[in-house]
């Protein structure tokens, strides 16, 4: 194949494609990984938990545009695909101003959707097992309505997203917008800010400076920690798969951990003079997570492959290089 057959294949493949809340931890690696692919991406951010420092190095590529933009205002673009992540993750920013957050997962899709009927584009929803609350099954199934409490100080944040979910479904049936709907479970990963507030970064953070490590209650609920680029790989997969598999579908690593054994891993793969705290439980703290992910393997043929001790020690040389950047 000649030079110019290449370029020629290469710009029919080209897919033109909206990250919303590109600038974030997420968004960042998904924005990356697009433009890898050889994709034109549209990043779009307002950068309230969103960092320039994540994107700066996407900058340079011509197919990369930055929009500095807030979702729950119409937004207008010519696009082929779209991610909607735009919506503050960590309880702490979520909490910090729930109108906003709310607005951000209801009006961001409608927004979203609005683009995608006008444009015909394929729309995926970043959902989230918050969706299943303070669950009563386990490990969680797509199939498990949730036990979500709706007017509890997560709520702004889990029936937001809820809302979303019935939003997607709603554009997808009334209107046939081609949608997609993940549920991820907790991700960690490079690019997390070190005052986020999640508990992966805040316990490495925490473990670098020999500071207190803060647990939350006793420390025997339990998560089920994903390493970003695990994610990456099933958030493109389910995008790409035949318009009739729509989701929900569960994203996430099903090795369940206590939250005091997360925090010994940590001190032990840190070396850190850290000692524990025990602090009170936040509000509605879900007990345990995990999720169920044979529909997943089945329909993305996905399962994570990072082990939680090699994602940790990514993380850790982040943070250890942050460090010096800051
Ligand atoms: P993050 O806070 O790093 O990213 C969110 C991004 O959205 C930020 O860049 C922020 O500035 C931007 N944003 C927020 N409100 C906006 C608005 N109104 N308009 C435009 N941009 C806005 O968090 P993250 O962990 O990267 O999460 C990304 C998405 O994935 C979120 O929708 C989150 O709900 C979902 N999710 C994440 C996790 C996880 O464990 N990280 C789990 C479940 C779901
Ligand atoms: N957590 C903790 N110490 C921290 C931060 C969080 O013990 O410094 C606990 C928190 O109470 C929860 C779990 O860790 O039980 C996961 O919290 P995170 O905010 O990361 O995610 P989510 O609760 O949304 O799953």
């Amino acid at each position: 194949m000649t030079i110019f057959a290449v370029y020629k294949k290469l710009e029919i493949m080209r897919k033109r494609i909206l990250v919303t809340g590109g600038a974030g931890f997420i968004g960042s690696h998904l924005c990356e990984r697009l433009l890898n692919e050889g994709h034109e991406v549209f990043c779009l951010d307002n950068f309230f938990t969103g960092n320039k420092d994540n994107i700066i190095p996407l900058l340079k590529n011509p197919y990369f545009e930055l929009v500095r933009h807030d979702i729950t205002m119409p937004y207008f673009v010519e696009i082929d695909e779209i991610y909607n992540l735009a919506c503050p993750a960590s309880p702490i920013h979520y909490q910090y101003d729930p109108i906003q957050t709310i607005k951000a997962s209801i009006l961001g899709s409608i927004n979203v959707l609005g683009i995608a009927k006008r444009t015909g584009a394929t729309v995926l929803q970043a959902s989230t097992s918050e969706v299943y609350g303070d669950p009563q099954v386990h490990p969680q199934v797509e199939g498990y309505w949730g036990n979500v409490n709706p007017i509890g100080l997560r709520s702004c944040y889990d029936e937001g997203k809820r809302c979303a979910e019935t939003l997607f479904m709603d554009y997808h049936r009334q209107n046939g917008i081609r949608i997609k709907i993940i549920r991820i479970f907790n991700t960690y990963g490079p690019r997390m800010l070190p005052d986020d507030g999640r508990v992966v970064s805040n316990f490495v953070v925490q473990a670098l400076r020999n500071e207190d490590i803060t647990i939350y209650g006793s420390g025997a609920q339990t998560r089920s920690f994903q390493y970003v680029d695990d994610l990456i790989e099933g958030m493109v997969r389910m995008m790409n798969t035949e318009d009739e598999f729509i989701g929900p579908v569960n994203l996430g690593n099903p090795n369940e951990f206590s939250i005091l054994e997360l925090a010994e891993k940590v001190i032990q793969l840190t070396g850190s003079k850290s000692k524990l705290v025990f602090k009170p439980l936040p509000h509605d703290d879900p007990k345990q997570r995990q999720p169920d992910i044979t529909l997943a393997k089945e329909k993305l043929n996905w399962q994570p492959t990072i082990e939680l001790e090699d994602g940790l020690q990514k993380i850790v040389e982040y943070f250890k290089e942050y460090r010096y950047r800051n």
